[in-house]
């Protein structure tokens, strides 16, 4: 989708020509019940001809796609005695309180994202599906602050102040 009604919001050579009060109106048109239901919110900017056929290394497919396959087996083995749950997405509310257990540091950082970001409750089970998914992928047993940190970052969209 575009940020805003002429499209050029954040565009790293455009000048976007809505001022903000009509960005922030144009965002207000997705309800927030509509965003809760989304995973990730990634915000991404134009790319230009040389940067499309740079020479950048860049991480091979068939390396993430190990990556995935492994982050599946281990929800497999998470999931092997529930009944129709196959991957973190789909556990419950009750289900995320006991598999995606977070220390004191966490608790601090997503009390405060709460708080800065005027997340709802089905944004905060989100965010912690989304970095038990992180940590997988990490082959962590543990959620971490980064991959906590990684997971709020996911929910831009739900900024209150999105655009100033
Ligand atoms: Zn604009």
């Amino acid at each position: 989708m575009h940020l805003c009604p002429c499209g050029f919001f954040n565009h790293p050579e455009k000048e976007c020509i809505c001022g903000s009060g009509v960005v922030q109106k144009y965002l207000s048109k997705i309800s927030g019940p509509l965003l809760d239901r989304i995973d990730l919110h990634v915000e991404v900017t134009p790319v230009n001809f040389n940067e499309l056929t740079s020479a950048f290394e860049t991480e091979k497919s068939a390396t993430i796609r190990e990556r995935v396959i492994k982050a599946r087996a281990i929800q497999d083995t998470r999931f092997s005695t529930s009944q129709n749950l196959y991957y973190n997405a789909q556990m419950s509310p009750n289900m995320v309180r006991t598999v995606c257990k977070i220390n004191d540091a966490g608790q601090g950082l997503i009390k405060k994202a709460m708080e800065k970001l005027g997340l709802s409750a089905r944004a905060y089970d989100r965010i912690l599906k989304v970095s038990r998914t992180i940590a997988d992928l990490a082959e962590s047993k543990d959620i971490k602050l980064e991959h906590l940190a990684e997971a709020i970052h996911y929910r831009s969209l739900d900024r209150d102040s999105w655009s100033g």
